[in-house]
């Protein structure tokens, strides 16, 4: 059950996904476009701030609203869902939690609002699930060094950078930076992931010294709660599509849904989604009532991302041939779900965090 406050903002959510982006969502798969004006129209609708607190420029809303509204998002377009995603759970919140009044005064109003776009660099070449082995360095006010794989990087402003710092890891908020090359991706070809070059970018640190991979750490455990709800809205698009074509398509004198192969393949597709829909709202619940949340999210994410993976190429079956054409949008679901396994943890990352929760920290184990 949502309150009403929730499931308005999901209304508002929907009708916008289902008039705005879904029609073109195919054309910018193709021509690799990313709807900048799409994240101005989000911004005049309180959507780019969902969760962030009215007095920063927000909506004032709470995390649940917001994983409400990614879902809508990314069963029309998950790059659009990412985009948002990043933009608010790795680029603004971060600052709200561990900027000083003043960073949260300054830098937090015009991302909540959409006008700029927000980015979070970790990952390097040489370091991705490995984050602490970084290059990245900061010195004396400045930034020197490589991120990879920035989503949001070619139209970012703000960018949350993570750079080692004497002995340890800091966090900082850089403006200044150079966006060298975008990734040519198997899908969210409607977002941008590229490479970002920090050649002594003036740099202004977020939180104490020495708290970078904290922070990083702490970001990623909200971020995965709405990386399992795009993962929800793409299973959400595959099945609606799948259980129209199976009341549509006849073979053998009746609609393929009669079929019980079908049918069941459909039931059985419903009732994941339903059960990691309920895995992701109560990450977020938690995340709202202030409580730990680090495993459930894990666990959302885990299993989201597997559902959609799994299931956006079962649908694909039931639209048989012209399920494989980019006459309709199913491949593209497949593409898109398969990086929800990847991007912010792999699922193997998602196991490590789990099994810690379970074991405790034992000896000799991994992670
Ligand atoms: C489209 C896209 C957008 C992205 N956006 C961002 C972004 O905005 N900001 C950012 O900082 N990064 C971003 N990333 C990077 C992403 O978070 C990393 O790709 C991810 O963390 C995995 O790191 P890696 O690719 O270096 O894989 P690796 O760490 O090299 O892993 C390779 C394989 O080894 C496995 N593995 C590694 N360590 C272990 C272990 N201890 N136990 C078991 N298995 C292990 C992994 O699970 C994986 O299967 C993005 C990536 C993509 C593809």
């Amino acid at each position: 059950m949502i309150a009403d406050e929730q499931r308005e903002i999901r209304e508002l959510a929907r009708r916008y996904a289902d008039e705005r982006i879904a029609p073109r969502a195919a054309e910018w798969d193709r021509e690799r476009r990313f709807p900048l004006e799409v994240f101005r129209e989000l911004g005049e609708l309180g959507l780019m701030g969902v969760c962030v607190p009215l007095e920063h420029g927000g909506a004032g809303a709470d995390f649940l609203s917001y994983v409400l509204v990614l879902e809508e998002l990314s069963r029309a377009d998950a790059g659009v869902g990412v985009t948002v995603a990043v933009h608010t759970s790795a680029g603004t919140l971060p600052v709200l939690a561990h900027g000083t009044p003043e960073q949260k005064q300054r830098i937090v109003p015009p991302l909540a609002q959409g006008h700029e776009l927000a980015a979070f660099a970790l990952t390097e070449a040489e370091s991705g699930s490995d984050a602490g082995a970084m290059r990245a360095r900061f010195d004396g006010g400045r930034i020197t060094g490589t991120k990879q794989w920035v989503t949001n990087g070619s139209y970012a402003r703000h960018v949350n950078v993570f750079a080692r710092d004497g002995d340890g890891v800091g966090a900082f908020a850089v403006r200044e930076f150079q966006a060298v090359r975008e990734e040519d991706k198997l899908g969210l070809h409607s977002s941008s992931t590229a490479d970002l070059v920090f050649d002594g970018s003036p740099a202004e640190r977020l939180g104490p010294p020495g708290a970078g991979m904290r922070i990083a750490l702490s970001t990623l455990d909200g971020g995965r709660i709405g990386i399992a709800a795009q993962a929800v809205g793409i299973a959400q698009a595959a099945l609606d599509l799948a259980t129209a074509h199976a009341k549509q398509r006849r073979a053998f004198g009746r609609p393929i849904g009669a079929f019980q192969a079908i049918a069941h393949k459909l039931a059985d597709m419903q009732t994941e989604i339903e059960a990691a829909r309920a895995l992701t709202w109560r990450a977020a619940r938690l995340k709202d009532a202030g409580r730990p949340h680090t495993v459930e999210g894990a666990q959302a994410k885990l299993f989201a991302s597997r559902v959609a993976r799994h299931w956006t190429g079962e649908a694909i079956q039931v639209l048989g041939g012209s399920g494989y054409t980019r006459e309709l949008p199913a491949e593209r679901y497949y593409r898109d779900a398969k990086v929800t396994e990847i991007y912010e943890g792999t699922s193997e990352i998602q196991r490590l965090v789990i099994a810690r929760g379970l074991l405790g920290a034992l000896d000799g184990a991994e992670g």
